[in-house]
């Protein structure tokens, strides 16, 4: 399916007017808009048509048989705020995405976002709304900083934001822990009807930004965990969204695996020697919230 570009007032849901404004100045043109974030005269127009692309596949999703979709998108999304590009994202396609499934008639949106950078942009912009739970594991200390284990949303939506901090190293065992930890639970607890999975895989042993050690079966085995979540009876949709990725050989070999992992095939990454400390504090931290945790 192609994409589309979006009306300006689609993207007022997610994005602040100054800053349509501030990167529609930049279309056409090339430069720095901060120190990690540039553009090409095309960058614009390929941030309008992912987010459009990423506003077309819930549609699809919510108005078709299908249940499962990925948007392969263009710049990545998750670190660009309601007001600001930054971390190479321009427009927030996950974000973008989870209030058309909001639009569309979706309760609870979950997003679950495994690309090794933590997602400070999706966070930004769901910190205060309890319908839309957000959920990162990444690695740190890295860009952009933020993601500690006591960011749990704001004060009306307290538990909605989940982070799962990692150290450096870390390998399938230990983001297997994470999810078996933390991240399962609570979306078994939080019941999303649309669930947007994150997909960045620059946690991926080959990659240069970051220094996790992710194989493809152990995203196999992510993807394949996210599809067994039992969240109720009502029908849930699940669609990926690229975000980051820099080594191309394992940005598609961590793809493809994710995709067969989410369609059902079984992965069996090898147990880690990680002792878990950073997911238990993600638990200390969250417990009081949700009950699931509680052991
Ligand atoms: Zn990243």
């Amino acid at each position: 399916m192609a994409a589309v570009a979006p009306s300006f007032e689609a993207l007022l849901r997610t994005h602040s007017e100054e800053h349509l404004a501030r990167l529609e100045a930049w279309r056409g043109r090339q430069g720095n808009l901060d120190a990690d974030t540039f553009v090409a005269p095309g960058s614009v127009e390929a941030a309008h048509l992912g987010a459009g692309g990423s506003m077309a596949m819930v549609d699809e999703l919510m108005s078709g048989s299908a249940d499962f979709g990925l948007a392969l998108v263009r710049p990545p999304g998750h670190h660009a705020t309601r007001d600001r590009s930054m971390g190479f994202c321009l427009l927030n396609n996950a974000a973008v995405a989870a209030n058309q499934a909001r639009l569309r008639g979706a309760k609870r949106v979950a997003i679950v976002d495994w690309d090794v950078h933590h997602g400070n942009g999706t966070q930004d912009i769901f910190w205060d709304d309890p319908s839309v739970l957000y959920a990162s594991v990444h690695q740190a200390p890295l860009f952009p900083g933020t993601g500690l284990v006591t960011e749990v949303g704001g004060p009306h939506a307290e538990g909605t934001t989940v982070n799962v901090p990692l150290e450096a190293g870390s390998d399938d065992g230990a983001y297997r822990n994470a999810f078996e930890r933390v991240l399962l639970p609570i979306l078994a607890d939080f019941r999303p009807d649309f669930l947007i999975v994150s997909a960045g895989f620059d946690a991926s042993y080959r990659d240069p930004l970051a220094q996790m050690a992710v194989t493809p079966a152990g995203f196999g085995w992510l993807a394949r965990a996210l599809d067994e979540v039992h969240t109720g009876d009502s029908p849930r949709k699940t669609m990926y969204v690229l975000e980051g990725g820099y080594d191309l050989v394992g940005l598609e070999e961590s793809l493809l695996a994710s995709l067969h992992g989410a369609r059902g095939a079984r992965f069996d990454p090898a147990p880690s020697n990680d002792p878990g400390l950073m997911i238990g504090s993600a638990v200390r931290s969250l417990k009081s919230h949700w009950s699931c945790l509680e052991r």
